[in-house]
Protein backbone atom coordinates (compact mmCIF):
# COMPACT_ATOMS: atom_id res chain seq x y z
CA UNK A 1 0.00 0.00 0.00
CA UNK A 2 1.44 3.29 -1.02
CA UNK A 3 1.57 6.04 1.55
CA UNK A 4 -1.26 8.60 0.79
CA UNK A 5 -0.27 12.09 1.10
CA UNK A 6 -2.24 15.20 1.61
CA UNK A 7 -0.34 18.54 0.14
CA UNK A 8 -1.57 22.12 1.65
CA UNK A 9 0.16 24.42 -0.45
CA UNK A 10 -0.68 27.64 -2.40
CA UNK A 11 2.76 27.93 -4.33
CA UNK A 12 2.43 26.45 -8.54
CA UNK A 13 6.25 25.82 -8.49
CA UNK A 14 6.21 24.00 -4.79
CA UNK A 15 2.97 22.33 -5.82
CA UNK A 16 4.39 20.83 -9.03
CA UNK A 17 7.35 20.14 -7.88
CA UNK A 18 5.89 18.15 -4.76
CA UNK A 19 3.46 16.41 -7.26
CA UNK A 20 6.01 15.20 -9.50
CA UNK A 21 8.38 13.76 -7.41
CA UNK A 22 5.98 12.40 -4.81
CA UNK A 23 4.20 10.51 -7.49
CA UNK A 24 7.34 9.67 -9.02
CA UNK A 25 8.48 7.83 -5.50
CA UNK A 26 4.53 6.14 -5.78
CA UNK A 27 3.12 7.89 -2.95
CA UNK A 28 -0.99 8.70 -3.56
CA UNK A 29 -0.82 12.77 -3.46
CA UNK A 30 -3.57 14.77 -2.88
CA UNK A 31 -3.03 18.81 -3.39
CA UNK A 32 -5.46 21.55 -1.98
CA UNK A 33 -4.21 25.23 -1.92
CA UNK A 34 -7.05 26.58 0.58
CA UNK A 35 -5.93 26.33 4.22
CA UNK A 36 -10.16 25.14 4.80
CA UNK A 37 -10.00 23.05 2.39
CA UNK A 38 -7.24 21.24 3.38
CA UNK A 39 -7.92 21.47 6.81
CA UNK A 40 -11.89 19.48 5.91
CA UNK A 41 -9.97 17.40 3.90
CA UNK A 42 -7.33 16.18 6.22
CA UNK A 43 -10.37 15.96 9.35
CA UNK A 44 -12.56 13.72 6.89
CA UNK A 45 -10.51 11.93 5.30
CA UNK A 46 -7.18 9.19 5.89
CA UNK A 47 -3.86 10.21 5.19
CA UNK A 48 -0.69 8.87 6.24
CA UNK A 49 0.88 12.28 6.25
CA UNK A 50 0.38 15.89 5.66
CA UNK A 51 2.64 18.27 4.23
CA UNK A 52 1.55 21.80 5.01
CA UNK A 53 2.59 25.39 3.99
CA UNK A 54 2.96 27.99 6.80
CA UNK A 55 1.52 30.88 4.13
CA UNK A 56 -2.01 30.26 2.58
CA UNK A 57 -4.57 32.42 1.90
CA UNK A 58 -7.32 31.76 3.70
CA UNK A 59 -6.27 30.20 6.85
CA UNK A 60 -2.37 30.16 7.73
CA UNK A 61 -0.72 26.86 8.68
CA UNK A 62 -0.33 27.58 12.34
CA UNK A 63 -4.18 27.30 12.73
CA UNK A 64 -4.78 24.16 9.95
CA UNK A 65 -2.29 22.72 12.30
CA UNK A 66 -3.85 23.55 15.93
CA UNK A 67 -7.30 23.00 15.16
CA UNK A 68 -6.11 19.68 13.53
CA UNK A 69 -4.60 18.88 16.92
CA UNK A 70 -7.59 20.23 18.94
CA UNK A 71 -9.83 17.67 17.01
CA UNK A 72 -8.05 14.96 18.19
CA UNK A 73 -6.20 14.19 14.60
CA UNK A 74 -2.53 12.61 15.21
CA UNK A 75 -1.18 12.22 11.35
CA UNK A 76 2.26 13.10 11.15
CA UNK A 77 2.41 17.40 9.80
CA UNK A 78 5.39 18.22 7.99
CA UNK A 79 5.69 22.02 7.91
CA UNK A 80 6.96 24.15 4.97
CA UNK A 81 8.44 28.17 5.95
CA UNK A 82 9.75 30.54 3.89
CA UNK A 83 10.53 32.38 7.06
CA UNK A 84 13.74 31.71 8.71
CA UNK A 85 12.23 32.77 12.14
CA UNK A 86 13.62 30.37 14.83
CA UNK A 87 10.20 31.31 16.62
CA UNK A 88 8.04 29.97 14.06
CA UNK A 89 9.50 27.12 13.49
CA UNK A 90 9.43 26.63 17.31
CA UNK A 91 5.13 27.90 17.25
CA UNK A 92 4.83 25.07 15.09
CA UNK A 93 5.81 22.48 16.72
CA UNK A 94 4.44 24.01 19.60
CA UNK A 95 1.33 23.45 18.29
CA UNK A 96 1.69 19.86 16.98
CA UNK A 97 3.74 19.74 13.76
CA UNK A 98 5.96 16.47 13.84
CA UNK A 99 8.62 18.68 11.77
CA UNK A 100 9.09 21.49 9.59
CA UNK A 101 11.43 22.10 6.48
CA UNK A 102 12.81 25.90 5.21
CA UNK A 103 12.09 27.05 1.93
CA UNK A 104 13.78 26.52 -0.30
CA UNK A 105 14.60 23.25 0.35
CA UNK A 106 15.97 19.98 -1.87
CA UNK A 107 13.17 17.22 -2.53
CA UNK A 108 15.67 14.71 -1.47
CA UNK A 109 15.74 16.83 1.66
CA UNK A 110 12.17 16.48 2.54
CA UNK A 111 11.55 12.90 1.46
CA UNK A 112 14.13 11.80 3.95
CA UNK A 113 12.12 13.69 6.42
CA UNK A 114 8.94 11.92 4.87
CA UNK A 115 9.99 8.44 4.86
CA UNK A 116 11.05 9.01 8.84
CA UNK A 117 7.66 10.11 9.91
CA UNK A 118 6.39 7.38 7.96
CA UNK A 119 8.86 5.30 9.43
CA UNK A 120 8.16 6.14 12.74
CA UNK A 121 4.09 6.18 12.11
CA UNK A 122 4.52 2.22 11.63
CA UNK A 123 4.33 2.81 7.73
CA UNK A 124 6.40 -0.72 7.21
CA UNK A 125 7.53 -0.07 3.19
CA UNK A 126 10.16 2.12 4.52
CA UNK A 127 13.38 0.38 4.54
CA UNK A 128 16.58 1.95 6.56
CA UNK A 129 18.86 0.12 4.70
CA UNK A 130 19.43 -0.33 0.78
CA UNK A 131 21.54 -3.09 -0.73
CA UNK A 132 23.20 -3.39 -3.59
CA UNK A 133 25.85 -6.27 -4.17
CA UNK A 134 28.13 -5.78 -1.23
CA UNK A 135 27.18 -2.11 -0.81
CA UNK A 136 25.03 -0.96 2.06
CA UNK A 137 23.55 2.87 2.66
CA UNK A 138 21.22 3.43 5.51
CA UNK A 139 18.99 5.93 5.33
CA UNK A 140 18.83 6.57 9.29
CA UNK A 141 22.21 7.05 10.33
CA UNK A 142 23.48 7.62 7.06
CA UNK A 143 26.69 5.60 6.92
CA UNK A 144 28.04 3.97 4.05
CA UNK A 145 29.50 0.45 3.59
CA UNK A 146 31.32 -1.38 0.60
CA UNK A 147 32.55 -4.86 1.62
CA UNK A 148 31.88 -3.90 5.30
CA UNK A 149 34.40 -0.71 5.04
CA UNK A 150 32.91 2.42 5.63
CA UNK A 151 32.90 4.49 2.98
CA UNK A 152 32.58 8.44 3.63
CA UNK A 153 30.23 10.88 1.82
CA UNK A 154 29.14 14.23 1.57
CA UNK A 155 25.66 14.82 2.05
CA UNK A 156 25.20 15.60 -1.91
CA UNK A 157 27.10 12.25 -3.01
CA UNK A 158 25.06 10.55 -0.09
CA UNK A 159 21.88 11.85 -1.42
CA UNK A 160 22.70 10.86 -5.10
CA UNK A 161 23.58 7.67 -4.27
CA UNK A 162 20.59 7.03 -2.27
CA UNK A 163 18.49 8.20 -5.17
CA UNK A 164 20.53 5.75 -7.46
CA UNK A 165 19.75 3.10 -4.99
CA UNK A 166 16.13 3.58 -4.78
CA UNK A 167 15.64 2.98 -8.54
CA UNK A 168 18.14 0.84 -9.97
CA UNK A 169 18.89 0.78 -13.86
CA UNK A 170 16.80 4.25 -14.07
CA UNK A 171 18.04 6.47 -16.26
CA UNK A 172 18.29 10.30 -15.07
CA UNK A 173 18.84 13.12 -16.70
CA UNK A 174 21.55 15.90 -15.31
CA UNK A 175 18.53 18.36 -15.07
CA UNK A 176 16.44 15.53 -12.75
CA UNK A 177 19.22 15.20 -10.49
CA UNK A 178 19.73 18.83 -10.11
CA UNK A 179 16.65 19.70 -9.81
CA UNK A 180 16.25 16.04 -6.65
CA UNK A 181 19.32 16.99 -5.01
CA UNK A 182 19.73 20.57 -5.72
CA UNK A 183 16.33 21.58 -5.60
CA UNK A 184 13.75 23.61 -7.45
CA UNK A 185 15.47 26.74 -6.77
CA UNK A 186 18.78 25.94 -7.79
CA UNK A 187 20.39 28.17 -9.97
CA UNK A 188 23.68 26.92 -12.56
CA UNK A 189 24.72 24.74 -14.95
CA UNK A 190 24.66 20.81 -15.00
CA UNK A 191 28.48 20.57 -14.66
CA UNK A 192 28.15 20.39 -11.23
CA UNK A 193 25.85 17.37 -11.18
CA UNK A 194 29.26 15.59 -12.98
CA UNK A 195 31.66 16.86 -10.72
CA UNK A 196 29.65 15.42 -7.95
CA UNK A 197 29.25 12.19 -9.85
CA UNK A 198 32.89 12.07 -10.69
CA UNK A 199 33.69 12.18 -6.73
CA UNK A 200 30.97 9.67 -5.91
CA UNK A 201 32.41 6.98 -8.47
CA UNK A 202 35.64 7.50 -7.18
CA UNK A 203 35.04 7.15 -3.37
CA UNK A 204 32.61 3.94 -4.43
CA UNK A 205 35.59 1.87 -5.46
CA UNK A 206 34.86 -1.16 -7.77
CA UNK A 207 31.17 -0.19 -7.12
CA UNK A 208 31.77 3.52 -9.02
CA UNK A 209 31.43 1.44 -12.09
CA UNK A 210 27.98 0.78 -11.09
CA UNK A 211 26.82 4.33 -11.87
CA UNK A 212 27.16 4.48 -16.08
CA UNK A 213 26.87 7.28 -17.94
CA UNK A 214 24.32 7.27 -20.71
CA UNK A 215 25.70 9.26 -23.26
CA UNK A 216 23.79 12.08 -24.11
CA UNK A 217 20.98 11.65 -21.67
CA UNK A 218 22.20 11.03 -18.33
CA UNK A 219 22.96 8.45 -15.63
CA UNK A 220 22.04 5.45 -14.14
CA UNK A 221 22.83 2.48 -11.31
CA UNK A 222 23.40 -1.01 -13.07
CA UNK A 223 24.67 -2.84 -9.30
CA UNK A 224 25.66 -5.75 -11.56
CA UNK A 225 28.48 -3.92 -13.51
CA UNK A 226 29.98 -3.04 -9.49
CA1 LIG B 1 2.21 29.73 0.56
Amino acid sequence: MSARILVIEDEPTVIEFLRTGLSYEGYDVVVTESGREGLARALNEDFDLVILDLMLPDMDGFDVCRKLRAFGKDVPIIMLTARTDIQDRVRGLDLGADDYITKPFSFDELLARIRARLRRAGHTAEPTELRADGLVLNVETHQVLLDGTPIHLTPTEFALLELFMRHPRRVFTKETLLNRVWGYDYVGDTNVVEVHISHLRNKLGRMGRAIQTVYGVGYAFHPEEG
